[in-house]
């Protein structure tokens, strides 16, 4: 199966964290592996119900939160307070340019960002774990954009 690495680095997780391991867990793992793009927990959640999974919303919130901790997936936010995930696991790292009238996320990777964080740390003697990078503007051409007034 090919997700058994991200399942290797899950169980290792939990089981140094101390958390109980449960099938629950896995299954959302699988999911959010699974899911394309970005989403939110409630999206994630309502997916793995209408496959009849029995999962209760707070085992996919709280395993979410877990999966982000181990970074197998990254948390993000668009600046509308609504928190968002996405898959790390088999991605290349990427940042996210966002309309602000229409919500459209556009990902890219410009190798000029990606020396910045290691350096910045450099410079005030921190150890790199993670950074986020959004930028906000607005589709120019309309016929992109999703919010059509
Ligand atoms: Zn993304
Ligand atoms: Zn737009």
């Amino acid at each position: 199966m090919k997700n058994d690495k991200a399942i290797e680095i899950f169980k290792d997780f939990l089981k140094r964290g101390k958390y109980r391991i449960t099938p629950e867990r896995f299954e959302v793992l699988e999911a959010a592996l699974q899911h394309e793009g970005h989403f939110g927990a409630d999206d994630l959640y309502v997916k793995m119900k209408n496959t009849k999974s029995v999962i209760s919303r707070a085992t996919v919130y709280n395993t979410l939160e877990l999966l982000a901790q181990c970074e197998l997936i990254s948390k993000r936010n668009f600046g509308d307070n609504m928190t968002r995930f996405e898959s790390n696991f088999k991605r290349q790292t990427h940042d996210h340019l966002i309309c602000v009238d229409c919500g459209r996320i556009i990902e890219f990777t410009d190798p000029r960002i990606k020396k910045i964080p290691q350096e910045i740390c450099d410079n005030f003697d921190f150890e790199f774990h993670s950074y986020s990078f959004n930028i906000f503007g607005r589709c120019k051409n309309k016929k992109d954009c999703l919010n059509k007034k």
